[in-house]
């Protein structure tokens, strides 16, 4: 009750060129020029860690991030750990996980997420309830009032809602790749209805501002992209595309964005069964993709990319480029974490 309270009123504060101890809870706080501000400074810094650049450590020597998951998480959390660590900051988590701190005692969120704000500078937080990165924003805006140090909260995915740094990471890539945002076919596929990723990379190339790009949606008629989410975009003025017939779009794809049926989301089995099989990415289909198309997926991947044989065979071909998403995301992680702790990094 109280989450849904916040969820309609709580407005996270834009970015409007200034990172520095703002929450980080949906893609809606960015603009065109927050993205050409952060992706610049994620250039920079990839420079430096590929130059192995000592100074880099300097950037938050000292800081403490605390890392909150209540769902499971190999890229998004490794990848927070690691860029703070590049930064030269420390990362503090419950020592066996946030399901043996004092969460398993019957805390609440509220209380959990001002306790890490006592201790840390920024939190990372996952969470399987769409709001709760709201939520817990919204109590550490009280704490703050009341404490010397500041702590600002980064969402690492909520619920079925959004994963706003997933999407800044898969913008990332696309430009690195296509070097443009405009005139592209963006097709994505899967569980559009449940996969957050897709929900916020959906709704920041919006804010972005695109020309002549178009967004193709293809998912089986239950797992259909959220109604509030294509309005937003048809408001913004894209073009959208739904279907649920890949091959309507495939051919004439820039970017290929595969998902992950989240199976964890269904509350009746039979009803992921029955749709489970749908869209599978294997070689033989990824031939009738343009020469120059790129396959992304934000992993992981289970059968919907065919089978073991068939991921190693997909991730030799040069249009893949779901390891370059993994590795962009440390580096937009770093820039992000050095923006919104010191301001650092243009
Ligand atoms: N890792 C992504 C997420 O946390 C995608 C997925 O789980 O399918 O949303």
């Amino acid at each position: 009750m109280i989450r849904e309270m916040i969820l309609q009123t709580y407005t996270p504060a834009p970015i409007e060129g200034t990172f520095v101890g703002k929450h980080i809870v949906t893609v809606d706080q960015f603009a065109h020029k927050d993205l050409e501000i952060l992706f610049h400074a994620t250039m920079s810094l990839r420079k430096r860690v590929r130059e192995h650049d000592r100074g880099l450590t300097e950037l938050c020597a000292g800081r403490v991030m605390a890392s909150l998951f209540f769902e499971a998480s190999t890229r998004t959390d490794l990848s927070f750990q690691a860029a703070m660590r590049r930064l030269g900051g420390d990362v503090i988590g419950a020592s066996n996980g946030v399901q043996f701190s004092s969460v398993y005692k019957g805390e609440n969120l509220a209380d959990t997420v001002r306790a890490a704000g006592c201790y840390a500078d920024v939190i990372v937080m996952r969470h399987p309830q769409q709001g709760a990165s709201f939520e817990a924003a919204y109590y550490l805006d009280k704490l703050n009032k009341r404490i010397d140090n500041p702590t600002v909260l980064i969402s690492g995915g909520d619920g079925i809602g959004e994963h706003p740094t997933q999407a800044l990471l898969d913008m990332f890539t696309i430009f690195d790749r296509k070097k443009k945002f405009d005139d592209l076919t963006i097709t994505l596929v899967g569980d559009l209805r449940n996969g957050r990723t897709v929900h916020s990379l959906a709704k920041l190339i919006a804010r972005y501002g695109v020309t002549n790009t178009r967004l193709a949606f293809v998912a089986p008629d239950s797992l259909r992209m959220p109604e509030n989410i294509c309005e937003i975009i048809n408001t913004s003025g894209v073009e959208t595309y739904e279907t649920d017939n890949l091959m309507d779009v495939l051919d004439s794809s820039d970017v290929i964005y595969w998902t992950r049926i989240q199976e964890e989301r269904f509350e009746n089995p039979a009803d992921y069964d029955a749709i489970k099989d749908r869209f599978i990415m294997t070689p033989e289909l990824l031939k009738q993709a343009k020469a120059d198309a790129i396959l992304m997926h934000p992993l992981p991947r289970k059968h919907e990319m065919g089978t073991q044989s068939d991921h190693d065979v997909l991730d030799e071909d040069p249009r893949a480029v779901y390891f370059e998403q993994m590795e962009n995301g440390m580096f937009v992680r770093m820039a992000l974490l050095a923006k919104v702790l010191r301001g650092v990094y243009v």
